[in-house]
């Protein structure tokens, strides 16, 4: 589906060494081949190597670029997940294991601001609804958390402007992962964020700021307070659903229509940020028809492990599905429940998947080619 772009970048990682320089021919022997290296697959490479692997880690670009969809500032991290319970022990893991490396770089990762979850009340009682969802994972699994009305949450947090018919969960342990700082049956869509100039500077920062997810209706927006880069941060979850056939081609100019799908939740919602547009970037989600991640051995392939962790939350689950991967790959199993994320040809896209990875396969015989035993 990729195209390789040259030149092919390569990280080698073993124990605590890592070096990267462009790949030539090469006959070394590894342990492990990483192929993909964004914010998961760096994690799984990471792991591999803390427990002793050769690693080698290819990546289409050079390692740390803007054409993925791990780059570019920060993304939200949160305990009570709305979009399933069964993520909770996952992030739980996440978090250890960012604080860990936090530790170990001596570098800030993980910033705490806490976060708000709200949407509208009038939200039909069958439909989903990031309040009542984000509640139960809390309550299921004991998490802190407060119920607040809107009118709590606009003078506890002076930059929120929630309406009244608002439900409003907080959650202390809520915050961001500072990107830069680090480095089939899934489709790609174009996402746009934008920084909104701010006229109440002291409304936005982020002891005063949560993080948030905000449903109004149908619309999914979430943001930041004003810490990296001037402004808030806003994003609408799937955007203007513009399905991006050719990654290598995601239109990067931002239009008129872009910063109008984002100002108005900044005008309803968040009104002494409604200055000018300062910034904003196109980026990529790459979205399973569930939602929920892909994480197996290749069914034809079994000494392959893949992985897709993504659909526009994947991030702050880079540290724990690194040490997933890197299970998977040394003992072919793992202690994490992950039978939610695995190809099961129930899931939507999976049967097609499968068929396809099957076709290759004969076709492989066909040719009389053995099937690869790498890659
Ligand atoms: C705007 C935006 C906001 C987001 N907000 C959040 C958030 O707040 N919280 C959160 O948890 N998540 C968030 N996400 C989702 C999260 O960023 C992604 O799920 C995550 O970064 C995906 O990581 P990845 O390793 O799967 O992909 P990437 O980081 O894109 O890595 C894939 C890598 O594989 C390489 N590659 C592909 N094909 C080949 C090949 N054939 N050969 C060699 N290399 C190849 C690519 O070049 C790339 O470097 C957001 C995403 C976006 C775009």
């Amino acid at each position: 589906m990729c195209h390789l772009s040259k030149p092919l970048y390569r990280l080698e990682a073993s124990g605590h060494e890592d070096c990267r320089q462009e790949a030539g021919m090469s006959v070394e022997q590894f342990d492990a081949i990483v192929v993909g290296v964004g914010g998961h697959g760096s994690s799984a490479v990471y792991h591999l190597a803390k427990r002793g692997q050769k690693v080698l880690g290819i990546e289409q670009f050079e390692i740390a670029h803007d054409r993925g969809s791990s780059h570019g500032e920060s993304r939200i991290i949160r305990l009570a997940y709305h979009e399933n319970p069964d993520y909770v022990p996952l992030l739980v893991r996440a978090y250890e294991l960012w604080q860990k490396l936090q530790d170990e770089c001596g570098q800030e990762l993980l910033c705490v601001t806490g976060s708000v979850e709200a949407a509208s009340r009038n939200i039909d009682g069958k439909d989903k609804s990031v309040f009542r969802d984000a509640l139960l994972a809390a309550q299921m699994h004991g998490l802190q958390h407060e119920v607040l009305s809107p009118a709590e949450a606009n003078a506890r947090f002076p930059g929120y402007h929630l309406p009244p018919d608002y439900e409003v969960l907080y959650q202390p342990q809520g915050g961001l992962l500072l990107v830069p700082a680090l480095q089939a049956c899934a489709t790609v869509q174009r996402n746009v964020i934008g920084w909104f100039g701010i006229t109440e500077p002291g409304h936005f920062n982020k002891q005063r700021f949560p993080v948030y997810i905000l449903q109004d209706g149908h619309a999914h927006f979430y943001g930041f307070p004003n810490y990296e880069h001037p402004g808030m941060k806003i994003g609408k979850f799937y955007h203007l659903q513009q399905k991006v056939l050719d990654p290598s081609r995601l239109d990067r100019n931002i239009t008129a229509e872009d910063e109008e799908e984002l100002r108005v939740a900044v005008q309803d919602f968040f009104p002494t940020a409604n200055g000018p547009l300062l910034k904003a970037a196109a980026c990529m989600f790459t979205n399973t028809q569930d939602t929920r991640f892909v994480i197996d051995f290749h069914p034809a392939q079994p000494q392959v492990v893949l992985c897709s962790a993504c659909s526009g939350h994947g991030f702050k689950f880079c540290s724990v599905i690194g040490e997933i991967l890197a299970d998977l790959a040394m003992t072919s199993t793992t202690q994490h429940k992950i039978e939610a994320h695995r190809i099961n040809p129930d899931r939507p896209g999976h049967h097609e998947f499968l068929q396809c990875a099957k076709r290759h396969t004969e076709e492989q015989v066909k040719n009389h080619h053995a099937p690869a035993s790498h890659l």
